[in-house]
């Protein structure tokens, strides 16, 4: 299967809507031309500045402009997040992500605090990725310096269906912030969230701005949303796992060297789910008591799954298998 960048709507809609099997197992031989089989990267996220963001997405506990039980706090001690990064690496994770509820990233004190963090995270020997919102060259460049692996900056729907979820900022400038990422040749990690009342039209718009990008992110979060009480998305049905099956299994044949990973809403997900999503091409999952501000499975489940699935834990840095 050749790496593509020109794949159109018309040909995401045709595979979205193949019969649901036959696309699964289509998936599932992409999957395993790229990826080794049965092996899923364990993630960490860690939230080193939470809540008191100023920007509106309506799905986001740290919002400061929803009345959430998420209040703002501090940014935590560089030996606090060292040391929660050391257990999440002693799990499995290899791959750890520090998360601030920033716009933007500032020259400023809170920024070299990160930088020494991601020095000191990368030393454990995983790949560090940040998300910190919208940064410039010099920035990306002295994370890149600093060690930094990757760095997330979601798209999280649809062009078109982006101003409904954000006004505070244009789906332009998250396109931007992904240049500016790729120039300072960081990895990138960009995916979405399902179940914000978008179409699957939206779902297949996201797709298509990622494959369509050249290089592909390495990376793609699928988040399912959490329905957070306080936000304008509390009450918003929450998506089946068929549906939310659809996508990886679309994802991993447009995206086929990507890593897919399984993020929020992953808690709701039985371990037959969350089977059938490995099968189709999801290959990471996060794991930790919390996904930044929202319950996340608990560690114990989620080893009683990788015995169960007979799954290994994905090295850090692993080449490319094809
Ligand atoms: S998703 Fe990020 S940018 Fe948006 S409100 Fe939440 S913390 Fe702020």
């Amino acid at each position: 299967m050749p790496i593509r960048h020109d794949w159109t709507l018309e040909e995401l809609q045709e595979l979205y809507a193949m019969p649901l099997l036959e696309l699964v197992s289509k998936a599932h031989a992409v999957h395993g031309q790229f990826h080794p089989l049965g092996e899923v990267q364990v993630c960490s996220l860690i939230s080193i500045k939470t809540g008191g963001c100023p920007e509106d997405c309506k799905y986001c506990a740290q919002s400061s402009r929803y009345q959430t039980s998420v209040a703002a706090q501090p940014m935590m001690a560089y030996e606090e997040v060292l040391n929660e990064a050391k257990r999440a690496v002693a799990r499995g994770a290899t791959r750890v992500c520090l998360g601030a509820a920033w716009r933007e990233v500032r020259n400023n004190k809170p920024f070299e605090e990160v930088l020494r963090m991601v020095k000191g995270i990368t030393d454990l020997g995983v790949e560090v990725c940040c998300t910190l919102g919208m940064l410039t060259e010099p920035q990306a460049q002295r994370l890149k310096e600093a060690g930094l692996y990757a760095y997330n900056h979601n798209l999280d729907t649809s062009e078109e269906y982006y101003k409904t979820i954000i006004t505070t900022r244009t789906y332009h400038d998250r396109l931007d912030t992904l240049d500016v990422v790729d120039k300072a040749s960081l990895s990138v990690c960009c995916g979405g969230i399902l179940g914000m009342g978008e179409s699957v039209q939206d779902r297949l718009g996201l797709l298509l701005a990622l494959c369509t990008r050249n290089p592909h992110p390495e990376s793609v979060p699928i988040n399912r949303l959490s329905q957070i009480p306080g936000t304008p998305l509390e009450k918003q049905p929450t998506i089946s796992a068929w549906e939310m099956l659809r996508v990886i299994a679309v994802a991993r044949l447009v995206l086929p060297q990507a890593m897919i990973r399984l993020s929020c809403g992953r808690i709701e997900m039985s371990h037959e789910q969350q089977a059938l999503c490995f099968f189709a091409g999801a290959n990471s999952i996060f794991s930790g008591e919390k996904l930044l501000t929202v319950a996340n499975t608990p560690v114990d489940t989620d080893e009683q799954m990788f015995a169960l699935l007979g799954l290994k834990k994905r090295p850090a840095f692993r080449q490319r298998s094809s």
